[in-house]
């Protein structure tokens, strides 16, 4: 009887390593974005999914939007899901600056995720509702100083990119604006459209085409150097545009609830990897302005190093800016 007992635990174990080692199986993997869907930080979950799928043996890749309150929400989902490799999340630089921006982050950082490895960067742009009067940053800066105590400027919430890249701008003015919170940039951009919100500061990945066809204004990008995309080459920076300093680019990387088998993680790293060098999606990601990372920050524990500096960087310049959420 013992040694029955002894040779079912044997095969119970034996078939837990094989369940192990067969990810991916049949089942899919959904990829958590923490703003809403058609934004730009779902845009690059997309792509992305698209790209791991054949290295991951063809598995289905999903996207789950779970949205709100500047990204915390879907960390905070992803930190207490199954740890088996079937959830991954798609975060920005929020990952770093909520530490700073939340007194009670329902999760911790360093200690709740696996790091998978750094995706890509992307500069942002200043943006405009189509009927505001200014045609170039020196009419919107005279629009702004006109209009001080009016102007509405969107975000996606405490802990977004947008919301970062507006309070720097804010404070580079010396200037409050009232800010309206979405879920994401997705419908912030279509509220600026319909002209209920004044001005946006959006990653390049959902202004490109809106800059293109013309349905937004673009007064500038907030990066240090110009950028080189056809359809942004000619926007000054904020930096020329007299702003001294502004230099706000923002990064994605990839992440698994901590506790995921080392193998399966190195199984979704490999894949990451290969989606990184695939050449239609650098096309994708470089026709929207942003650039894929190639530098050793693909390395799971080079991201992590990369995203605890980007942690001690930003906590001072958020504690200084006096901004916080309970
Ligand atoms: N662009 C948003 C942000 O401000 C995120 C999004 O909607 O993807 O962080």
């Amino acid at each position: 009887m013992k040694r029955l007992l002894v040779l079912a635990a044997a095969a119970v174990t034996a078939f837990a390593a094989n369940a192990q080692t067969a990810f991916p199986g049949t089942k899919p993997i959904t990829i958590v974005v923490p703003f809403s869907a058609g934004g730009p930080t779902d845009r690059v979950a997309r792509d992305l999914a698209e790209a791991m799928r054949k290295p991951l043996g063809g598995v289905s890749i999903l996207v789950d939007n779970a949205a709100g309150a500047g990204g915390t929400i879907g960390a905070n989902k992803v930190a207490k899901a199954t740890p088996d490799g079937h959830t991954v999340f798609l975060h920005h630089i929020g990952m770093a600056t909520s530490p700073a921006l939340y007194r009670k982050l329902p999760y911790s950082v360093e200690n709740d995720f696996e790091f998978l490895g750094m995706v890509n960067e992307v500069p942002m742009t200043l943006i405009g509702r189509p009927t505001l009067p200014a045609n170039n940053y020196k009419e919107l800066s005279t629009w702004i100083n006109a209009n001080k105590g009016k102007i509405n400027l969107g975000n996606a919430g405490l802990g977004a990119a947008s919301h970062l890249c507006g309070l720097m701008f804010q404070n580079a003015l010396g200037i409050d604006m009232t800010t309206v919170p979405y879920k994401g940039t997705a419908p912030a951009i279509t509220d600026l459209i319909g002209g209920q919100i004044d001005l946006l500061c959006d990653q390049t990945t959902n202004t490109t085409s809106q800059i293109e066809g013309k349905k937004v204004k673009a007064f500038a990008v907030t990066t240090a150097k110009r950028l080189t995309t056809p359809a942004l080459k000619d926007l000054p920076t904020l930096q020329e545009s007299g702003l001294k300093g502004f230099d706000v680019s923002i990064w994605h990387g990839l992440y698994a609830p901590k506790g995921t088998p080392a193998d399966v993680l190195a199984k979704l790293n490999t894949a990451l990897k290969a989606a990184l060098k695939d050449p239609e999606f650098i096309k994708k990601q470089e026709g929207l302005g942003a650039v894929v990372v190639t530098d050793k920050r693909v390395e799971p524990a080079e991201h992590k190093k990369f995203v605890l500096a980007e942690i001690a960087k930003w906590g001072p310049v958020i504690k200084a800016a006096g901004v916080y959420a309970d």
